[in-house]
């Protein structure tokens, strides 16, 4: 027998054969996360572990047979993560269960496969939050993929990424042995999981953003807060079209309005255009978009803070006639109008629709990545002198947004989430993944941070020879240490053996500018 066909066997008596499957429907239909870029990927085996002590067992079985095993949770990845060439892709999906809510210490312990859905559904009747409320891509997603992908979402403008919210996790290390740890306060064994630092080292930090390749997580402890009841959404359109004063203003409200803001979004002009083409229902008057929009959400917990918080804003945004208060509504007469306290985990669901997945039908290659807010006008030059100086090796008719939407996160950073678009064909497939592979080189040499790193984004750092050699052998070292038979999630980093030296693949001259 393959040791391919051994391992099946020894798993499928652990996990029972309800939760392995080796059938090419199965294969076909875990083949792909949402990045049709990539080419179809079909593991050896699916498996559908319920516990830790199986994901455990299922590791030492990997280890003994050499077979690489990728983690999953909703699949939502957008650039080639939670897919697998052969070996055994892990769904974490079953380990779905919430263990404890802490309401007096504001804790709570949950499988990191649970879905945000299910999480934040519970936490909301109990008037508490996870205050990031979990990706764009919806509800299905897990906490175990947020933790991975450091993820950003709804309330990241004042609550940080999901790494933010994480007081420790419980990992199964991919050795020989299939080692079980607990990292923050966990790490005490008599300690309750209620903070993350103090025990030790930071070690909760390896395992978060490391895009599956240094552990497989099974419980995660975060952090909650008391749910805000009042709430109310404002949107502002700039008189102009002035990066300059996107950036004073965000950080004046940043400065001067902190804890109110949940959420503070920027629509590019260019992008709200679009939308304004797009309405379902176009007003009799047209709107005269002169500038980007802000939307900016406050939350507080009494009336009468609100109110202050709302006064602050509109002092800031109509000072100087520089800005507009105005309505979706205005662009578009079939957009809902949100009523003021209410979180609607629809409109969360949809966002990306509207305002990123800006063409509907073509293939997204997202390039979202953090930069400071001072960089936004500097930034908003180097993606246009990108775009001009490449547009001869773009995919076919691809439509390049450097930003369709710019969220703010805490600290005086934020994040431009934009991409590339190429038609969904074989013959545009190459060319768009050498494009997306430039432009994310680009933009790691201009200085900014992805965060979900995947596959195409982690590679591209490597490319754009971002680490100094020392990083990149710490980087190494460090998964050796947790990695022994280097099995977890290969080909991220371009990482494929610990002998490989990554530096093989820096991608040099190449001036984005
Ligand atoms: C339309 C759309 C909108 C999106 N919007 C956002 C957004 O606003 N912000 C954002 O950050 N991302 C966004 N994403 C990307 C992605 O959906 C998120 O990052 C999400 O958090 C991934 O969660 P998941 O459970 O689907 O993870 P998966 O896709 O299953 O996995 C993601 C990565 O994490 C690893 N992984 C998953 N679970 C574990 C585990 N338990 N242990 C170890 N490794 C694990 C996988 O190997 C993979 O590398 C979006 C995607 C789409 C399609």
């Amino acid at each position: 027998m393959s040791k391919v066909k051994n391992a099946y066997k020894e798993i499928e008596d652990i996990i029972g054969t309800d939760f392995i499957t080796d059938k090419d429907f199965m294969k076909a239909a875990y083949s792909r996360n949402v990045d049709p870029a990539f080419p179809d990927r079909w593991a050896d085996m699916i498996v559908r572990p319920e516990s830790t002590e199986e994901v455990s067992e299922i590791v030492k079985i990997a280890n003994k047979y050499k077979i690489t095993i990728v983690p999953r949770g909703g699949g939502a990845d957008l650039v080639g993560g939670s897919v697998s060439e052969g070996g055994i892709l892990m769904d974490l999906t079953r380990m779905n269960n919430i263990i404890e809510i802490n309401e007096t210490d504001f804790y709570c312990v949950v499988e990191c496969g649970i879905t945000w859905g299910a999480l934040v559904s519970e936490l909301h009747q109990r008037g508490l939050t996870t205050g990031v409320l979990g990706p764009g891509s919806g509800y299905s997603a897990t906490i175990g993929g947020g933790l991975s992908n450091s993820t950003a979402g709804a309330g990241s403008t004042k609550y940080g990424l999901v790494p933010d919210i994480c007081l420790g996790v419980e990992v199964v290390l991919c050795n020989p042995e299939g080692t079980i740890l607990q990292t923050g306060a966990a790490a005490n064994k008599y300690a309750k999981p209620f903070c993350r630092y103090g025990v030790a080292p930071d070690f909760t930090g390896l395992f978060m953003g490391d895009v599956g390749t240094m552990g497989i997580k099974t419980k995660a402890y975060l952090k909650l807060f008391p749910l805000q009841p009042y709430r109310k959404s404002i949107n502002f359109m700039l008189n102009k079209n002035d990066w300059n004063k996107v950036t004073e203003l965000t950080h004046k409200l940043q400065t001067e309005v902190k804890d109110g803001l949940n959420s503070l979004a920027i629509l590019p002009h260019t992008v709200f255009k679009m939308l304004s083409q797009m309405a379902k229902e176009r007003p009799k008057q047209r709107l005269r978009i002169r500038g980007s929009a802000f939307g900016i959400s406050l939350e507080a917990s009494d009336e009468r803070i609100l109110e202050i918080y709302e006064e602050k804003v509109k002092e800031i945004m109509l000072k100087d006639d520089v800005c507009r208060i105005f309505k979706y509504q205005e662009i578009d007469a079939s957009i809902e109008e949100r009523q003021e306290n209410e979180i609607i985990l629809k409109n969360i669901f949809h966002y990306f629709n509207k305002y990123i997945g800006i063409m509907p039908g073509m293939i997204s290659l997202t390039t979202c990545h953090k930069v400071p807010i001072s960089f936004i006008p500097e930034g908003a030059e180097a993606a246009a002198q990108f775009d001009a100086k490449y547009r001869l090796e773009f995919p076919e008719k691809a439509i390049s947004l450097w930003a369709t939407v710019i969220y703010v996160l805490p600290n005086g950073h934020c994040v431009f989430v934009g991409g590339l678009t190429a038609f969904n064909r074989d013959d545009q497939r190459k060319i768009a993944m050498d494009m997306w592979h430039k432009k994310l080189r680009a933009q790691v040499r201009y200085g900014g941070a992805h965060y979900w790193l995947g596959e195409s984004i982690s590679q591209s750092i490597v490319e754009a020879g971002a680490y100094t050699p020392e990083f990149a052998q710490f980087f190494k070292d460090m998964k050796k240490a947790v990695d022994p038979n280097f099995l977890l999630s290969p080909k991220k980093f371009h990482m494929y053996t610990y002998e490989d030296d990554i530096s093989k693949h820096l991608v040099e001259d190449e001036p984005y500018r």
